[in-house]
């Protein structure tokens, strides 16, 4: 299975499909982790809220793969914001992975009433020249945020992880970030399963004309566009589905109905209203 790979902004380069791990509970991370990499993944997305770092470390290790054929994320917690609070956080990270470094490290929601991000930027910077994060980005950053991160930082951050699916297309700040060569990683691809995407008519009727599943047709949605996706789930038969969707392209009316399902389909919470 080959897994195109993106060149981020700082020269890493990263599998645009990959695998996330949010809600999938501590005691069966490693197991379900170590079934997604004999699957074929190797890009794993986890985070410190998740509390399954260290599972996602342990499934690496008992794979015997070399740690460079991985590209892991992980995401600085609300709370450990702040100048002097997020190299310690991060240094957390490393210690429950087990690794030395991390492929990419993001800070996971703005929160913008706190207005620390700024400050945690200035760390971040300086965690990314120690070389122990590849990669450096945000999440859950819109326009506003953005514009003041770009305004006071040295670094551009390599990507921004927002809610992104048919419903939701976020152009605004997609826009922003390709003028700055951010690239977009779309969490919740697949409307995190709330929203009824995958019984859409043009998703159902492009999946049919391609005899492939309605999931399989928005992740193709996603990839054609240029998003970088990890889809999530803890049924083997659906890893193997969500990996298998690059043998079949969608034609540009198949887009172009896909896309016109945007609507204010948001699933998880507007980042103003994420403080603390
Ligand atoms: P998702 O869109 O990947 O949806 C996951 C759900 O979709 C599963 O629980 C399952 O119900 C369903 N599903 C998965 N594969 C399917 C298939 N083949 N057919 C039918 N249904 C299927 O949502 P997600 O897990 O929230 O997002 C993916 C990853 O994004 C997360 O695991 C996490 O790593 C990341 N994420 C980041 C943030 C953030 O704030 N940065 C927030 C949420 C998620």
């Amino acid at each position: 299975m080959t897994i195109p790979q993106i060149e981020l902004n700082s020269g890493t380069m990263i599998p645009q499909l990959g695998f996330g791990v949010f809600q999938i509970p501590v005691p069966e991370t490693q197991a379900v982790v170590e079934e997604a990499i004999e699957v074929g993944y190797r890009h794993l997305d986890t985070a410190q809220i998740y509390e399954n770092e260290a599972g996602v470390g342990a499934a690496v290790r008992a794979s015997g793969i070399d740690r460079s054929e991985f590209f892991i994320t992980t995401k600085l917690w609300n709370p450990h914001q702040g100048r002097e609070s997020t190299i310690p956080a991060f240094e957390r990270s490393l210690d429950a992975l087990q690794m030395d470094y991390v492929d990419l490290f993001l800070i996971h929601w703005p929160m913008p009433q706190r207005n620390l991000y700024n400050q945690t930027w200035e760390a971040m910077q300086e965690i990314a020249a120690s070389g122990r994060a590849r990669a450096i980005g945000v999440s859950n950053f819109l326009v506003p945020h953005l514009e003041s991160l770009l305004a006071a930082a040295d670094v551009v951050p390599a990507v921004n992880q927002i809610e992104l699916h048919p419903a939701l297309q976020q152009r605004e700040v997609t826009a922003l970030g390709a003028r700055h060569g951010i690239a977009t990683e779309a969490w919740g691809p697949l409307g995190q399963g709330k929203y009824p995407l995958l019984e859409e008519t043009p998703v159902v009727d492009a999946a049919r004309a391609h005899g492939k599943t309605p999931a399989q047709v928005v992740l193709r949605w996603h990839l054609q566009l240029g998003n970088i996706v990890f889809p999530k789930s803890t049924r083997r038969k659906r890893l193997e589905e969500n990996i298998d969707v690059f043998d079949f392209v969608l034609s540009d009316a198949q887009m172009a109905g896909i896309t016109s399902l945007e609507r204010d389909g948001r699933v998880s919470h507007h980042p103003d209203e994420i403080n603390e």
